[in-house]
């Protein structure tokens, strides 16, 4: 069986998903337009506002989410919610994926990459991935590699090496992105140089493209290895269960900042911009269709009568995945997008997922088409 149809059958291996939604403040276009507020923030949903009549749209649907962040929320709470279990988790040898979806100018890339005064993700797990490794004082070695990928028109290119192509080729079970360089980063001031280098390539790749709105997906990728030197290399099932560390662990993290998931009838696009948007959508409706296969039983009621192939609202996939128990279904659609070809090995089996959504409550539509 070719692993783009993975047999994951086993209730054991289950993967965990978490959904935030985060609210960015408004922006100086929004402030200055008289923006009004078109969603009230819960503690864990949003609900449609009536600026007009100044309450909730009555009978409007809503979702629960593991997260709401406010407009005054620090990325440092998101990252402690939603980042830091993963990051705990990749040591102990487990695949994790973050993912920030939205439209453009929603705060992706403020989330990931941060600005001056609001430090983002990728800092942020910095600083924690170099204090867990100094606080381990086992004589464990890390090693850890740092590679930035961008998927663009379903075309993967190394960002740090000259847009060189990248071949999704298939090893030992793994998907593993042939051509990449990867830095090794062996303390935080690598870190920070090699992150320097990553904001300059990824912003000449945001603007080579069009300035206006991002169209293709960046994908840091971060894979921590780490070995007891001092152990036999063996491994066995009490040390699975137990709080330590196996001799060897692997763990592969993407940090994905997706491409603007605003609709073909927002962008109004011809030609180009309408071939990518074309494959955006694709691309963001075969990862909500793999959250859902995922986390999907045989059959199950409330996906009943949905059609899945052009329901791309990614939140609300997760949603569903989030209060599902029960096992797989047998083949999982890995294969239909590079995106998701990509993170296969970090989406599936004892994966851990995180998805946060970015939004405005200063408009109606992107929100709504973000979220429900
Ligand atoms: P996206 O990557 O989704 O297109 P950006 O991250 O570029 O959006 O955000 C759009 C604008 O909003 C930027 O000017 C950014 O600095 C600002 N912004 C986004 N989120 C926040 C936030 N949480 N706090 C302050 N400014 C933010
Ligand atoms: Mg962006």
């Amino acid at each position: 069986m070719e692993t783009g149809e993975l047999d994951i059958s086993s209730p054991s291996e289950m993967t965990k998903v978490s959904v935030a939604v985060r609210v960015r403040p408004l922006i100086e276009r929004e402030k200055k337009g008289d923006a009004q507020i078109h969603w009230q923030i819960g503690p864990q949903d949003l609900r449609p506002f009536d600026p007009e009549a100044k309450r909730i749209v009555p009978n409007s649907s809503t979702y629960t989410y593991d997260h709401v962040f406010t407009q005054s929320t620090q990325t440092q709470q998101v990252y402690d919610k939603v980042v830091s279990p993963i990051v705990k988790q990749a040591f102990k040898g487990f695949n994790g994926t973050i993912l920030c979806y939205g439209q453009t100018s929603s705060g992706k890339t403020h989330t990931l990459y941060g600005s001056n005064d609001d430090k983002g993700i990728i800092l942020l797990f910095a600083d924690h991935l170099f204090q867990q490794i100094k606080a381990d004082e086992t004589g464990r070695q890390y090693i850890i590699k740092v590679g930035l990928i961008e998927i663009y028109n379903e075309k993967v290119s190394d960002l740090l090496n000259s847009y060189n192509p990248i071949e999704l080729q298939e090893r030992d079970g793994s998907i593993v992105p042939h051509g990449l360089e990867e830095l090794t980063v062996f303390d935080i001031d690598d870190w920070k140089k090699v992150t320097e280098r990553v904001q300059r390539e990824r912003k000449i790749g945001e603007t080579r493209m069009n300035k206006e709105s991002s169209r293709s997906h960046t994908i840091l990728r971060v894979t921590i290895e780490s070995f007891d030197l001092t152990s036999n290399g063996s491994f066995d099932e009490a040390q699975e269960n137990s709080e330590q560390s196996p001799p060897l662990t692997t763990a592969v993290l993407h940090f994905v900042d997706l491409a603007g998931s605003e609709k073909q009838s927002q962008t109004g696009a011809e030609g180009e911009r309408f071939r990518e948007q074309v494959n955006i959508n694709m691309s963001l409706s075969v990862l909500s269709r793999v959250i859902q296969q995922l986390s999907e039983q045989a059959s199950v009621s409330s996906f009943e009568g949905r059609s899945s192939s052009n329901d791309h609202s990614l939140a609300k996939a997760m949603v569903n995945s989030m209060v599902r128990t029960a096992p797989r279904p047998r083949f999982i659609n890995f294969r239909d997008s590079k995106l998701t070809r990509l993170l296969q090995n970090s989406l599936n089996g004892n994966a851990y997922i995180s998805m946060v959504c970015n939004v405005t409550i200063a408009s109606f539509e992107e929100t709504k088409s973000t979220l429900l």
